[in-house]
């Protein structure tokens, strides 16, 4: 079998089959970021969770040397993994940095890639404690390990999602897409203060970030939740410029997606700016349908990026 056949879905769903062992590990492959058991000592006995997620950007596959600097590289390496740790409601705190360069990048480049890297490590307190620096025959490769904290009654993850919540999200979509998907640092917001003001309203059951478009986040919340939902295309907040399409399916912007049950909906909006309702869980199908403005109903194709295919 080729890997074009199943995609990248498709072979993580292959590696997934494989149940942890461990009773530390509290949820392993299939979410945004691993949970793990653990105390750390300075909590003053405020339970947490470890928070750990990796994330890997390789040149010509997700940027171009052309269009991007080393700094805006290192730094949306980075910036990619902290949306996956704030997607978990948690915060991030050690990093291991890998980076994989053929000879013909200089010193000041590597220079200027950990600028980047070190810009937003310094704005959120991440230490960097370690890494790997290896050979790289032609790509330039950076792979970020990040760990995070999540006390444990902040933790969503993308699998409590139920019948009667609502689907919001932050921000809105299709931008990236419109731009052709330039990788720049200035149109990358992340969205942490929100992911974490989120989290400690407890009233989300299901949150995801949205690197690979709206329409996949939403399914990966209905697959972990094992619940259907309905998307209201004339609700869905479309960036400037772009497209309806693009807006569902372009993904590479780092929005919140998240669910709340209906009851809550005006007391999650009074904490919260720049939130849009999109649509509704409802019990069946595990499937997204989009829902034009006359009410009429259409199966979506899944969509996003997908590696390999
Ligand atoms: P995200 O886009 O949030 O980074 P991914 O779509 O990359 O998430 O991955 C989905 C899940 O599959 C995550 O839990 C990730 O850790 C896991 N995963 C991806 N690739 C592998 C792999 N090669 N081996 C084990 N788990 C993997
Ligand atoms: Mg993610």
């Amino acid at each position: 079998v080729k890997l074009s056949q199943i995609g990248e879905f498709g072979l993580i769903d292959l590696i997934a089959r494989r149940e942890p062992k461990l009773k530390s590990t509290v949820i392993g492959i299939g979410d945004d970021a691993a949970v793990l058991k653990y105390q750390a000592p300075s909590t003053k006995g405020q339970e947490k969770y470890q928070l750990i997620t990796t994330d890997t950007l390789v040149e010509n596959v997700h940027f171009k040397l052309k269009q991007t600097s080393f700094f805006d590289l290192g730094y949306k390496t980075l910036a990619v993994n902290i949306s996956d740790i704030a997607a978990m409601g948690g915060f991030p705190t050690h990093a291991l940095v890998t980076i994989g360069l053929p000879k013909r990048v200089s010193v000041e480049q590597v220079r200027q890639l950990y600028n980047g890297i070190n810009k937003l490590a310094g704005r959120y307190k991440i230490d960097i404690v370690g890494g790997d620096t290896i050979a790289s025959p032609k790509a330039v490769v950076v792979s970020i390990t990040l760990l995070g904290e999540v006390e444990k009654d902040c933790l969503l993850t993308r699998s409590r999602a139920r019948p009667g919540d609502l689907i919001l999200v932050t921000g809105s979509f299709g931008g990236p897409a419109a731009l052709k998907f330039e990788l720049g640092t200035r149109n990358l917001e992340l969205r942490t203060q929100e992911a974490r003001m989120i989290a400690k309203t407890h009233l989300a059951t299901a949150m995801i970030d949205s690197s690979d478009g709206l329409v996949r986040s939403v399914l990966e919340i209905c697959k972990a939740s094992k619940v259907g939902a309905r998307i209201y295309e004339d609700q869905v907040p479309i960036a400037k410029g772009a497209t309806l399409k693009q807006a569902l399916y372009g993904g590479e912007e780092y929005e919140l997606v998240f669910t709340v049950n209906k009851k809550y909906l005006s007391k999650i909006m009074d904490k919260l700016s720049k939130v849009s309702v999109v649509g509704e869980i409802v019990a069946k199908g595990r499937r997204v349908k989009l829902v034009d403005s006359y009410g009429r109903m259409k199966a979506l194709k899944s969509g996003g990026y997908e590696h390999f295919k």
